[in-house]
């Protein structure tokens, strides 16, 4: 059986981190599993067009050029699951993306129609935190420029629009939409919540 599981959640909120464990626990119990990381993509694009020179400048570039990239990336990675599962039929799929992101014009669906029916998930979760958990994050983690996202009012909008932006996304392709708390300290907890939730919870 395949499985396809979208996660979105705020930048800093912990979605890389939680997936690594997930996935180590997963590998350790015997699964096929693999995390797709959307940034990644649309990072190697935009970096052999000479637009950006790191993940955190992908936001800043202008709408048009964003939408093109995030469309040819979620094309890219249904070809890609499509070819891993002429190999294998089962395996577990994780998209690390956005369900939103903040750009100058306003605040954008990552997973619009055109990039969620590409990657037909089986779920959509939604990594949360508190403002203040987002924010110590943020500033903990000096491998990222997320200066943008670093307001506590701009964070509590934020983490309202995401749940938002999901639950649309989730609803045009009829999944589920599923809210898993990352509390400070307790990132394995998050992660074991997470594997439960798509071995023993998922029914595709
Ligand atoms: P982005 O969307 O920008 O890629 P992200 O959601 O993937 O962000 P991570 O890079 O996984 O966020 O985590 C940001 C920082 O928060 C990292 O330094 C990570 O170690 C830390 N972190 C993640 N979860 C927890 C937790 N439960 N408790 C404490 N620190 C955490
Ligand atoms: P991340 O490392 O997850 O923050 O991804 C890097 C960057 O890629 C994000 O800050 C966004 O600018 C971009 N990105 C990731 N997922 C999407 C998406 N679904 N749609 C548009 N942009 C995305
Ligand atoms: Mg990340």
């Amino acid at each position: 059986m395949v499985r396809t599981v979208v996660v979105v959640g705020i930048p800093g909120v912990g979605k890389t981190t939680v997936l690594n464990i997930a996935v180590n626990e997963l590998l350790s119990k015997g699964y096929v599993v693999k995390v797709i990381n959307f940034g990644d993509y649309m990072l190697q694009e935009l970096t052999q067009r000479g637009l950006v020179r790191s993940r955190d400048e992908i936001r800043l570039l202008p709408l048009k050029i964003q939408r093109e990239v995030q469309e040819m990336v979620a094309k890219r990675i249904r070809y890609e699951i499509d070819s891993e599962c002429k190999l294998r039929s089962e395996s577990i799929f994780f998209i690390d993306t956005h369900a939103v992101v903040k750009t100058s014009t306003g605040y954008w669906s990552g997973l619009p129609r055109h990039v969620i029916e590409h990657l037909m998930p089986d779920i959509v979760v939604v990594i949360e935190a508190s403002v203040d958990e987002i924010l110590n994050r943020q500033i903990r983690d000096k491998s990222r420029e997320r200066s943008d996202y670093g307001d506590p009012k701009l964070l509590s909008d934020l983490l309202i629009m995401n749940r938002m932006f999901a639950i649309s996304s989730a609803t045009l392709v009829g999944v589920p939409v599923y809210i898993l708390y990352n509390r400070e300290g307790s990132v394995r907890e998050a992660a074991l919540e997470l594997v439960d939730v798509v071995i023993n919870r998922l029914r595709v």
